[in-house]
């Protein structure tokens, strides 16, 4: 049996690391999306597989022809929808060497570096952060923020059913993020007793006193209040609940706290920010997603346990074949839904070690930057009006004209492909997403973008809404 040798791996080893050096270099002169129609992609691989190996350079030549143009380029500059999925350098180096170890760390028998360096990188991300203390030593990496979600929820109905408890209800905000409703799906918990709390008109943030409201309505009427998932930075217009009057309320009436940070949380890596995290010392658990603004790549997501004994006693298994646990140990799989676990840690100890605090922090400041000099332009701009705070890289803004025409440009923008952006709904009303904080974004480049959105904005030929 013919396997790649070592030498051939070398040679085609370089090859792809050239591949993804001129990847990144020549991107800003790709179309930031694909032009290409459904199947389109599909229809350049043959029905079967070969019946005989292919030369890798044919397969690394296929990464031109048929991967590339069929792409979304999230790391173009252009990119500024959703939000960033920032990787770099290190990161992507860490997996190809996470790749060759390919180690299996379910147990930490099974992988004893990649457990330690695990607990200790979640150690240093929460000092980076400055984390409550109740969350030291108790963080794992999941692979995405939802996952996080759904082990708080289990964590959270193992804890209340020492007390024989149920029907349960589960609570966030209006924004709360979808992969919550997923969650909750996946405990059995229907759509119907997932309650979506209102939020304050400008801010988008959750309304404490209505919190406090419904959960006693629901205790009343015989349900059990199991868990308030609060957000900071929502994924629509990232607003932060107040997570010091949600804490209270939560610690008053035994409901567990899950605070879902995916994408703002390690802004608190500069302390100027660390205001989102006020009253997190209540929390029960605490996500976050380096892979979103941290330059991780996907995936990488830390959760973090105040009390991590109901998860640990929810996940943890035993089966003859896994055997050699120990008590003075971590074994990962006691944390996370699956046995096996790949080593994500090491691509977050090589980014933290590669850039340093500061390194970190002039990167989200960066982003943070840049949507403020952006929120200038569009204040700036009769046409149109900023739609919610942007304490981060995220600015919401409305066509003064309607929805019609905000939904008319966002239209025209994308389908130029030099650019894309996305949407939301705020009070049933159509919001343009613009999304600074990609490694590729700059301020020059956001401004060439802003030129070329409000050029765009002189063809719209919506009419204005009818009052
Ligand atoms: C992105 C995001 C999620 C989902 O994150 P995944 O890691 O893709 O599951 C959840 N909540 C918020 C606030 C987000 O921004």
């Amino acid at each position: 049996m013919h396997h790649m040798s070592p030498d051939e791996f070398r040679r085609h080893g370089r090859a792809v690391v050239d591949w993804i050096a001129d990847y990144w270099e020549g991107l800003q002169h790709l179309p930031v999306t694909p032009g290409r129609e459904p199947g389109a992609t599909a229809a350049l691989l043959p029905d079967t597989a070969p019946e005989t190996g292919e030369p890798f350079d044919d397969l690394l030549a296929d990464m031109d022809r048929v991967v590339v143009p069929g792409t979304v380029h999230w790391q173009h500059p252009g990119f500024l929808g959703y939000f960033p999925m920032t990787t770099s350098g290190p990161a992507v180096l860490a997996e190809l060497l996470a790749a060759g170890l390919n180690t299996q760390g379910m147990l930490w028998s099974t992988s004893p570096a990649a457990a330690e360096i695990e607990a200790r990188v979640s150690d240093w991300l929460a000092e980076l952060m400055d984390l409550p203390e109740s969350f030291r030593g108790n963080g794992v990496i999941q692979d995405t923020a939802s996952t996080g979600v759904l082990l708080a929820l289990i964590a959270a109905r193992t804890r209340a059913e020492r007390d024989g408890a149920g029907p349960y209800v589960v609570y966030t905000s209006e924004d709360g993020n979808a992969c919550i409703t997923k969650a909750a799906r996946v405990l059995g918990i229907p759509d119907a007793h997932l309650r979506r709390v209102p939020v304050a008109a400008w801010t988008r943030a959750m309304d404490p006193a209505d919190l406090a409201a419904r959960i006693g309505a629901d205790r009343a009427a015989g349900l059990t209040p199991l868990a308030v998932v609060a957000t900071v930075g929502t994924t629509a217009t990232t607003a932060v609940d107040p997570l010091d009057a949600i804490g209270v309320i939560c610690r008053e009436q035994g409901v567990w706290l899950h605070v879902d940070a995916a994408y703002a949380g390690v802004a608190a890596i500069c302390p100027e920010m660390r205001w989102i995290h006020r009253g997190l010392d209540q929390a029960d658990s605490y996500s976050t997603n380096p892979h979103k603004w941290l330059l991780t790549g996907l995936e990488c997501s830390l959760t973090y346990f105040a009390d991590p004994a109901p998860l640990h006693q929810a996940m943890r298994v035993t089966a003859a074949y896994l055997h050699d646990r120990g008590e003075a140990r971590i074994d990962y799989q006691d944390w996370q839904i699956p046995l096996g676990k790949r080593f994500r840690a090491l691509k977050l100890w090589f980014v933290l070690r590669a850039y340093g605090r500061e390194g970190l922090q002039r990167h989200l400041r960066e982003g943070i930057a840049c949507a403020e000099e952006l929120a200038s332009w569009i204040e700036a701009d009769e046409r149109f009006e900023l739609a919610a705070p942007h304490p981060f890289g995220l600015v919401c803004f409305r066509h003064r004209a309607g929805d019609g025409a905000g939904r008319e440009l966002l239209a025209r923008v994308n389908a130029d492909r030099r650019l894309f952006l996305t949407s939301t709904e705020s009070d049933g009303r159509f919001l343009l997403r613009i999304a600074a904080g990609g490694t590729a974004t700059t301020s020059e480049s956001l401004k060439a973008a802003w030129q070329r959105i409000s050029q765009t904005a002189d063809q719209v030929t919506t009419a204005a809404d009818p009052v």
